[in-house]
């Protein structure tokens, strides 16, 4: 579902977000964590509750192949429902970024514990949410998984 409001604000920028199976499957963690999203001034612009592929994991992770914890992260990411978002503020990509905090929940717990990792992540792979790191990935991963709104 994507909202019909354009996006032609000069200012305003795109970016995909997941939030993590352990999230969707726990309705108050699911509920706390939008609230945060909208009280921080992000859009919902597009909004999708699926359960990832294991063909979609691994090409949206493909740069981590090889990595000790691919395996995990594409088995954990395929697991249950995931809820895929299009954000859109002034600057989401860093925003959202600075919001999630580090990807490592031991750091971000204790660099950043109001963060959405700091709050809701379990462990370096269920660390609650994902977020793209350049507007040519969030373009890409837009694609990906909301080819009918790109
Ligand atoms: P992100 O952009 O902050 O999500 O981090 P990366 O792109 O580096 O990694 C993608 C995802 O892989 C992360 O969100 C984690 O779920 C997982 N990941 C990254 N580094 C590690 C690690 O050292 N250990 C484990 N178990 N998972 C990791
Ligand atoms: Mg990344």
């Amino acid at each position: 579902m994507c909202t019909n409001r354009k996006w032609n604000m000069s200012n305003a920028q795109q970016t995909l977000a997941i939030l993590k199976p352990h999230i969707v499957k726990n309705p108050f963690s699911l509920n706390q964590v939008k609230n945060i999203i909208l009280k921080s001034n992000f859009e919902i612009v597009c909004l999708k509750r699926k359960i990832i592929s294991i063909e979609e994991a691994e090409s949206f992770y493909s740069e981590h192949k090889g990595q000790f914890f691919y395996n995990r992260l594409v088995s954990f990411m395929t697991s249950g429902p995931s809820e895929l978002m299009v954000l859109a503020r002034e600057n989401a990509i860093q925003e959202w970024r600075l919001l999630m905090g580090p990807t490592k929940v031991f750091r971000a717990q204790f660099e950043n514990p109001c963060s959405l990792r700091g709050q809701f992540g379990l462990s370096d792979t269920r660390n609650a949410t994902h977020g793209s790191d350049s507007p040519e990935s969030a373009v890409k991963e837009i694609q990906l998984f909301f080819p009918e709104f790109s």
